[in-house]
């Protein structure tokens, strides 16, 4: 049975891994989902399979949690899909933690030695003492620390960044501490204080999530969840070697390294290092930029706009989170269908951190079947954008402002951006004169070929396009 266990592990860890590269391309990302559900399925049953499970415990887990999953999923909004996603990876975190918690209480109650006598060779009481504390430590940091992420999210606290003198002291005691408590747990774990240094490390990793997330904010927040969902996987790749189960340490790993992969896309994406991110303390000071804004902000109407877009032969759409709150995909694409029929050349430009998660922008596009080629990447598009005749900014604010590359000042300068300001004529669709996530006044608005179509862009756009079909 245990090799039938492994052979099956081994046959779920390829499919995941055959899984993820389909996932690379949007062609075959959906069967490359379903091969990795196949696989999780393997894994799951082959580990039902193992013997000495109490399954009235699994069987309660699996009713309560997917009550949960179903009501979450379905009642969760588009526009709250980044919130739920954070919250996952929070919960990720938190079973990691609990799988080396119950597990220490394991094996205290069984005694060290005669645990150890029962250890696979090569596997000894320190490594496993190693493993729960770093279960323990990276879980607890991915579930508060994804907590904080949800909150700033779902605008239950405020966007920028918490920050307060010393805090980078504060941050780097508490790691030092569980670094020490840690070390003394894993050559000490038969000690009498070996417990209360445990709960100790439980409660920093909590609080260390807290702090190293709050200091975070405004636009460097896609960093975050990409960390966090790296983390979630490395606390599981932890939990795996816990509890020597091999499917999971290499699941674990998978996530944690495209995590890590993605973290440092998003960085690029924002011209930023990692280290930067994390102790920058972007967004603490509200308004940052110390230029006047100079020109003001003019209207127009969907007929005027209309007008321009007819005789526009090159149009860029480009979307950001207005479009997700707006659920305006599908009239995006109903409108691309009208300029494209009137002759116009039309592509939809996609920034690496616009909406509220990565890949948000590729997901509703790919939803209303926008096609593939249409889709330009920032680098690609920005060389074309003073041949463009009209850019039409789709609620996005943050990843179209011109003060990321021309106001040294800005707290987002050496942002990149989608260059939309270079196009001949820009239309901005926003309800009124709200800030973008991180909270900066957007200079584009203001510039002389600028104009703004205010209104809900479901509703904008869809008025446009009647336009094209009356
Ligand atoms: P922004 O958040 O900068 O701007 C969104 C704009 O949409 C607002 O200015 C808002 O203006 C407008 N809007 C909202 N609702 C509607 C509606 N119904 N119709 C029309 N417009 C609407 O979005 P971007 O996509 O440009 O930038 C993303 C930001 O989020 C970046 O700062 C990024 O760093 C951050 N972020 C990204 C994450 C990711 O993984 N992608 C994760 C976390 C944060 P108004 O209120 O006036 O309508």
């Amino acid at each position: 049975m245990e090799l039938l266990i492994n052979l099956s592990y081994i046959v779920a860890s390829i499919l995941f891994i055959f899984g993820i590269k389909m996932l690379g391309s949007a062609h075959s990302a959906r069967k490359g989902n379903q091969l990795s559900a196949v696989g999780m399925l393997i894994a799951v049953v082959a580990t039902l399979l193992k013997s000495g499970l109490e399954y009235q415990w699994i069987i309660m887990g699996l009713i309560v949690g997917t009550l949960i999953g179903v009501v979450a999923a379905k009642k969760v909004q588009m526009t709250g899909m980044p919130e739920l996603v954070a919250l996952f990876n929070g919960f990720g975190g938190l079973a990691s933690l609990f799988v080396g918690w119950s597990e220490y209480q394991n094996i205290q109650a069984k005694g060290w030695s005669v645990y150890t006598a029962n250890l696979p060779d090569g596997v000894n009481a320190g490594f496993i003492s190693a493993s729960i504390i770093l279960a323990v430590l990276i879980g607890g940091v991915t579930f508060t620390g994804s907590m904080i992420a949800y909150l700033k999210l779902a605008g239950k606290i405020g966007g920028s960044a918490t920050v307060f003198p010393g805090q980078k002291l504060v941050n780097f005691l508490f790691m030092a501490a569980i670094i020490g408590l840690g070390v003394f747990f894993t050559v000490a774990h038969e000690h009498p204080y070996a417990p209360a240094c445990f709960i100790i490390i439980v409660a920093f990793s909590l609080l260390l999530g807290v702090m190293g997330t709050i200091p975070i904010g405004g636009g460097d927040m896609p960093v975050v969840i990409a960390l966090l969902n790296s983390f979630s996987g490395l606390a599981a790749s932890a939990a795996g070697f816990v509890i020597l189960n091999n499917v999971l340490i290499v699941a674990g790993c998978l996530v944690g390294a495209s995590g890590v992969i993605l973290s440092v896309i998003m960085c690029k994406a924002m011209n930023r290092t990692l280290g930067n991110v994390l102790f920058g303390g972007f967004g603490a000071a509200a308004g940052g930029s110390t230029k006047v804004v100079e020109g003001e902000m003019k209207a127009i109407t969907v007929e005027d706009a209309y007008y321009v877009l007819e005789s526009a032969s090159s149009v860029v759409f480009v979307p950001g989170y207005g479009m997700a709150v707006a659920q305006a995909q599908h009239a995006v694409k109903e409108l691309a269908e009208c300029l494209e029929r009137n002759g116009a050349e039309v592509r939809h430009a996609i920034h690496p951190v616009a909406g509220r998660m990565p890949g948000h922008m590729n997901v509703l596009l790919a939803e209303a079947d926008v096609p593939y080629e249409q889709l330009c990447e920032m680098d690609a598009v920005n060389p074309l954008m003073p041949s463009v005749d009209v850019a039409i900014v789709i609620g996005a604010n943050d990843v179209v402002n011109p003060a990321a590359a021309d106001d040294p000042t800005s707290p987002i300068y050496g942002m990149p951006i989608i260059n939309v300001h270079e196009a001949r004529t820009v239309f901005v669709l926003k309800r009124g004169q709200g800030a973008g996530f991180s909270g900066l006044v957007n200079t584009l608005f203001f510039r002389p070929n600028c104009r703004m179509l205010y209104g809900d862009a479901k509703s904008t756009v869809t008025a446009l396009a009647s336009q094209f079909e009356d």
